[in-house]
């Protein structure tokens, strides 16, 4: 027999290459029937309540979706409500067996079924059945068990996906449609279905007409392609100028164009070099952990797309409209917003993309409602449909019912009638009711984030994620560029204060010109461990930093991971020195003040050893979480057990709070925990008065704090420190947000 795991490796492989979910289903039971060498295979899947009979590979088609029943009912019943396996010689003896007549189900006696369990939940049952009276044996048993456990591991998403959703929808026709949140908001306006572009995969290849003349094809695609972003990159909007930039350094990247020489030399034409380099460029995207950096494999998607529309003398669409439409495509991209007036579009919607492709990332600066990773093939049925995009919850729906729409324009009213409400907010302090004062700073990396946080009334950076530029380079940048960045930054905020950390790589974070391969890449060569060994990484960072500062004054440097005072005193004398060599090259540099974040547990504990070297602590209240639960951030089996609100995490920052008191150093937190409006009123009552969150959320958490006591705050924290779970915690925390009417206004 096959190894189950080889079996489930292949699946997944072909998976990939299914449309819809029909396909993928029939696919599994197809090879498991196979691997087996059984007669029957069928796959129920739990849909409202009941077991579904979603695919089969023996039993007559027909019953599929007709098939149903709640658990505790028939044999497949019987294996969800008791979450174990069913091995049978003789299946009609069973008590429990249910005879379903469409099944044609009498001639199959051997009966094998295994639950489908996903986060301790049913999601199906898998089932394999032969004529013969015969028991499985168990190292059949065991295949299915594995099979059915790695099936839930990487296909559980899939699987769940009823298959209601799949059915193609006609153009009158109400339609829910599921996607990822990219950018907050809602609106109702008219659908405008873009083109498709063509798929890399779709381009075929082909001889070419001799290499010189495919080259010139090449370039000169290649030179009309950065042209065209030239001119579209000449914008007042800093967002779109920003990426408009990283598409143009993507686009002459000397690895992308190295690639598509060594595909011509082989004689193929010019399309066919550029689609078979851009796939290998994109498979080095693809293959990094990182999010941030995965988003960019999208990005090259639309520049091949662009490349070879140049190519193919093709015309880009044009997109009439005089009034607001949402943008819905397979792939909605920096080149559509281009095309029209962006007064004009009210949303956009993409199957592709992820919540920090380019698409939400311009959509979020623009503060346009977005929605990524949309579960619907057929969008060309929604043209000129009239939408409602919930940009909060990721949910289209084309064709609203009245009723639905009334309700949405409700929440429409209420948004804009609380965002007029806010925006006062921004000329106002952060005061509490007993008039205490809190300093709300907003996070950055991109230099497209500068504007937000500025518009909302960020009092200065509290967190600048460096590695940001890092990443989306090809190469280490340069001293040069980056005085040029951070000084842009510096200066957009100066007089206020702008903490930049220093480079964070490592952990979930790679540089595509810098793999680092570790079996535990968080525990490894993160952060201030990396940037030590390599100095002079370091150094030209710093230096960059202290250039940039220059004439302006509002520069603080954080040190990330910090675990150790030698580290400590590493990253001091490679600070000094920066000042000493520039100042010796004749640059009126100053020494700024210089905070670590506390993110590693043991900084808790060493904060009386390292205080007389730094001046402020900031809480990384992401990290610290992790590390004091031992619970991966990025890891979605285990996102259910990450929360700052587990007492031990919320013991640990007090205690570094007191301890900072008591030292006499400056504390903020610039986790998600700033942003998140239940963890303010803790951090509060902790006494922590400094608050770095993303520029979004300024609002929110300002009229908060602007309608709260801090004696209250101190008092919540007394009834809450000493419970034991964050269920207890939390339900506490609403419930002081319901009472000072801040649930009733934002939610
Ligand atoms: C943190 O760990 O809380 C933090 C702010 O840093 P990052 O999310 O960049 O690791
Ligand atoms: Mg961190």
């Amino acid at each position: 027999m096959l190894n189950p795991l080889l079996v489930a490796k292949k699946i997944f492989l072909d998976a990939a290459l299914v449309k819809d979910h029909k396909s993928l289903v029939k696919l599994i039971v197809q090879r498991i029937r196979t691997a087996l060498s059984v007669d029957v295979c069928s796959l129920y899947i739990m849909q409202e309540g009941e077991l579904v009979l979603t695919a089969t590979e023996g039993l007559a088609e027909e019953a599929i979706g007709k098939i149903r029943m709640p658990p505790g009912q028939g044999l497949v019943g019987t294996i969800a409500e008791r979450q174990h396996l069913l091995n049978l010689p003789y299946a009609e003896k069973h008590p429990r067996f249910k005879y379903f007549e469409e099944t044609g189900e009498e001639r199959y006696q051997g009966f094998l079924g295994v639950p489908l369990i996903h986060h301790g939940d049913v999601l199906g049952v898998l089932v394999v059945q032969v004529k013969e009276t015969r028991r499985f044996s168990e190292e059949e048993e065991a295949f299915l068990v594995t099979m059915g456990a790695n099936l839930v591991a990487s296909q559980a998403a899939s699987l769940k996906r009823s298959t209601r959703e799949e059915r193609p929808f006609t153009a009158h026709e109400v339609r829910h449609v599921r996607g990822l949140a990219g950018a907050p908001g809602v609106t109702i306006a008219k659908a405008w279905v873009v083109r498709s572009d063509i798929r890399l995969e779709d381009i075929s290849v082909q001889p070419g007409s001799g290499l010189e003349f495919e080259k010139s094809r090449i370039k000169d695609s290649f030179d009309n392609c950065l042209e065209e972003l030239a001119s579209e990159g000449n914008t007042q909007e800093e967002t779109l100028s920003a990426l408009i930039e990283v598409y143009r350094l993507l686009l002459s990247s000397p690895e992308l164009h190295a690639a598509i020489d060594k595909h011509l030399a082989t004689d193929v034409s010019a399309s066919s070099a550029l689609k078979l380099a851009m796939l290998e460029q994109i498979a080095i995207f693809d293959a990094v952990e990182d999010p941030y950096l995965k988003a960019r494999a999208d990005d090259l998607r639309v520049l091949a797309a662009r490349v070879y529309r140049h190519l193919q003398n093709l015309e880009p669409e044009v997109i009439n409209t005089d009034e607001p439409i949402v943008l819905i495509g397979e792939n909605i991209t920096i080149e559509h917003f281009g095309r029209i007036n962006p007064a004009l579009i009210a949303g956009v919607a993409s199957n592709q993309g992820s919540t920090l492709s380019h698409t939400s990332v311009l959509a979020n600066a623009l503060g346009i409602p977005a929605i990524v990773g949309l579960q619907e093939s057929n969008l060309s049925a929604m043209h000129h449909a009239q939408v409602i995009l919930d940009g909060h919850r990721g949910i289209l729906i084309a064709n609203p019912p009245e009723a639905v729409k009334e309700e949405y324009q409700q929440v429409i009213k209420q948004n804009q009638a609380r965002q007029a409400n806010l925006a006062h907010l921004k000329s106002l302090p952060a005061e509490s009711i007993d008039q205490q004062r809190v300093n709300l700073y907003s996070n950055t990396g991109l230099l497209a984030d500068i504007r937000p946080g500025l518009e909302r009334g960020s009092e200065g950076i509290g967190l600048y994620r460096s590695e940001i530029p890092f990443m989306v380079h090809n190469t280490f940048p340069t001293e040069e560029e980056q005085v040029r960045i951070y000084r842009k930054v510096l200066s957009a905020y100066a007089p206020k204060p702008v903490v930049m950390r220093t480079l964070d790589i490592g952990g979930d974070k790679a540089l595509p010109y810098f793999p680092i391969q570790e079996e535990n890449p968080y525990l490894g060569w993160r952060g201030i461990r990396f940037t030590l060994d390599y100095r002079n990484i370091q150094l030209d960072q710093i230096r960059a930093m202290l250039l940039a500062d220059i004439g302006l004054g509002n520069l603080q440097i954080m040190v990330p991971m910090l675990s150790r005072e030698d580290e400590l005193l590493r990253i001091g004398a490679i600070i000094d020195e920066a000042v000493s060599q520039l100042k010796e090259e004749g640059h009126a540099v100053v020494r700024p003040p210089i905070g670590i974040m506390a993110e590693v547990p043991a900084v808790i504990w060493m904060l009386p050893h390292l205080r007389d070297h730094i001046d402020f602590v900031s809480i990384g209240s992401n990290d610290l979480t992790q590390y004091l639960l031992a619970v991966d951030r990025n890891n979605p089996r285990v996102a259910h057990l990450f929360t700052p609100f587990h007492p031990a995490v919320l013991r640990a920052i007090y205690d570094i709070a007191r301890e900072c008191r008591r030292l006499n150093l400056a504390v903020s937190v610039c986790g998600e925990m700033a942003g998140d409006p239940k963890a303010v009123l803790v951090l509060l009552g902790m006494g922590i008065r400094t608050l770095s969150l993303s520029a979004y959320k300024l609002p929110l958490i300002k009229w908060l704090i602007r309608n709260i006591e801090m004696r209250d705050c101190r008092l919540l924290l007394d009834d809450i420190i000493d419970l034991p779970n964050e269920k207890e915690i939390q339900k506490k925390l609403e419930q002081r947000l319901d009472e000072i009417g801040f649930t009733e206004k934002f939610t």
